[in-house]
């Protein structure tokens, strides 16, 4: 009846009004957090299967809530990346992991580091140069010890603007790499105009592959083409020997994921990658 549909338009309503009221409370719950240092950095190591080489580490934020404990992304991030914080947050996690690379580096061990760089502050203008102003004040410009991770949703959303931000990056010595690959709905066309150096094969088709033929053939075609693109691929969510052995079968050497290591607090990164043996 009219009178149901006019209920049901209003209920839709109301609850689009307290989802917004919820993440209105969280970005100002989450300014704060910056604000008191309640954030910080996990690191997971990418490593070449083949030689046992740490090729990188990705940064994942995680959030130590003083009532609710550590947080991962998924609990906060949706309420906040459609916000101006989360370039407050993209700022603050270039700058950290550009410290985590001094340290460690200071303790021995040399291996740059991935950050995940939201849609929202890929559009910011300013970007870039604050990319620069953090890697000249860490005097790490041209130093191939950063690399940005942008998934391929935003990379096709503005594909003019991403293309050439992904060239500024690459300018200062910062890579791209193209994030849950596969999910999205790019086309070879696009591949082959962003010039990204590397894709990493989303999770859910590598969780797959084993007992699911279409996934498989996904997997195989992704590292096809990357290595007809002349790109690094990376396989994530790797959990099992079995998944390892896969990859490497098809030709895929580089691999994230549980079965190599979790994600971990720098210091536990630095102590694992002490004893890391393939
Ligand atoms: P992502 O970039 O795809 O990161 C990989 C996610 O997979 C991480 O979840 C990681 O903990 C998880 N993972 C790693 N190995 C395995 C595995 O073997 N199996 C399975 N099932 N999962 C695995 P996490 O840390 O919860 O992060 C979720 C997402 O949040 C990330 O997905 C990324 O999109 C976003 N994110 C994380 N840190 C940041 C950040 O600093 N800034 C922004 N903008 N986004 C971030
Ligand atoms: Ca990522
Ligand atoms: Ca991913
Ligand atoms: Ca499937």
């Amino acid at each position: 009846s009219k009178q149901t549909g006019k209920n049901s338009y209003f209920f839709y309503d109301d609850n689009q009004d307290a989802v917004a009221i919820e993440h209105h409370r969280m970005v100002h719950r989450f300014r704060q957090a910056l604000a008191e240092r309640e954030l910080v950095l996990h690191y997971q190591p990418k490593v070449n299967m083949r030689s046992g080489r740490i090729m990188g580490a990705e940064a994942l934020i995680r959030w130590h809530h003083p009532e609710r404990g550590l947080l991962p992304p998924g609990e906060f991030l949706p309420a906040i990346e459609n916000d101006a914080v989360i370039e407050d947050l993209g700022d603050w996690v270039v700058g950290e992991a550009l410290r985590q690379v001094a340290t460690w580096e200071r303790a021995g061990l040399t291996v740059p580091i991935s950050v995940n760089i939201s849609p929202r502050h890929l559009q910011s203008p300013r970007f870039v140069e604050r990319l620069e102003r953090h890697l000249r004040d860490a005097g790490r410009l041209h130093q191939s010890c950063l690399e940005i991770e942008i998934t391929e949703t935003a990379a096709i959303h503005d594909l003019r603007h991403i293309t050439r931000l992904i060239e500024e990056c690459r300018a200062l010595g910062v890579p791209s790499a193209l994030d849950d690959f596969g999910t999205g709905y790019s086309s070879l066309t696009y591949l082959k105009l962003l010039p990204v150096h590397t894709l990493k094969i989303d999770k859910s088709f590598i969780l797959d592959m084993a007992r699911d033929a279409e996934d498989h053939a996904i997997v195989s075609g992704v590292i096809g083409l990357a290595r007809a693109f002349d790109l690094i691929v990376i396989a994530e969510g790797v959990e099992t020997t079995d998944h390892g052995l896969l990859l490497l079968a098809l030709g895929c050497d580089f691999a994230q994921g549980y079965g190599i290591a979790p994600p971990m607090a720098a210091d536990r990164f630095l102590e694992w990658a002490r004893h890391w043996r393939p």
